[in-house]
């Protein structure tokens, strides 16, 4: 058997369990759906967003990328949250980092990496604002579990800074934004920073007419 053959074989098992467990699970689903959380996470494959926080389909509308960012030129994740904040309605959006996230690890260095240097370029300058703290740091792993942390903070900041997430703040009280990191070594979320809706930010980033 092909590796992806393998793949629909375990489909046919999954879809199987799942029926008998609960034989209106797909009917349910396919009609409805209303999900509570947005996650961004990275794209890793050892960070899957359903299995690592026990939920089911259904339960979070996901979008990931190489190392979780909010970037505002990105069409894909602007689409993203536009939907899941404006029509989904979700109550808490979850940017989840990961220790030891290689797209961190790279832009760190001074490899060129052809086209992939213009995403991680947006990590070089979250670095550069928090230069001092991050090269008061010898040790090379602890510098980029750091920069991972202040990665993920400075995501939920980005979150905060689009008329999509002001907009839902001021007409409808939410969503909460989170920023999580989740440790490859041992399978636990940390959470390093929250913004509750109609959190106050820096004054140049607040719109108005909204
Ligand atoms: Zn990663």
């Amino acid at each position: 058997m092909k590796s992806y053959e393998k793949l629909l074989l375990e489909n046919k098992a999954w879809a199987l369990e799942k029926v008998q467990e609960d034989p209106d699970f797909f009917r349910r689903l396919a009609n409805l759906q209303t999900p509570e959380f947005l996650w961004i996470g990275c794209s890793d494959s050892r960070v899957p967003a359903n299995e690592i926080t026990g939920t089911q389909p259904g339960e979070i509308f996901v979008h990931r990328n190489v190392a979780n960012m909010v970037v505002h030129t990105d069409l894909n994740l602007l689409t993203v949250l536009d939907y899941a904040v404006t029509h989904l309605k979700v109550q808490h959006i979850i940017v989840c980092g990961h220790y030891g996230c290689g797209g961190v690890k790279a832009a760190m260095t001074h490899h060129n990496m052809g086209i992939i240097n213009k995403w991680l370029r947006n990590i070089k300058d979250v670095y550069r604002f928090h230069r001092e703290l991050v090269d008061a740091v010898t040790d090379e792993e602890a510098k980029t579990d750091l920069m991972v942390e202040l990665n993920v903070r400075e995501q939920v900041m980005n979150l905060a800074k689009t008329s999509i997430i002001q907009k839902a703040w001021k007409s409808d009280n939410r969503p909460n934004l989170h920023g999580w990191v989740y440790g490859l070594k041992d399978g636990i979320i940390k959470p390093v920073c929250e913004m509750p809706a109609r959190t106050p930010l820096d004054d140049i980033y607040e719109y108005d007419d909204l």
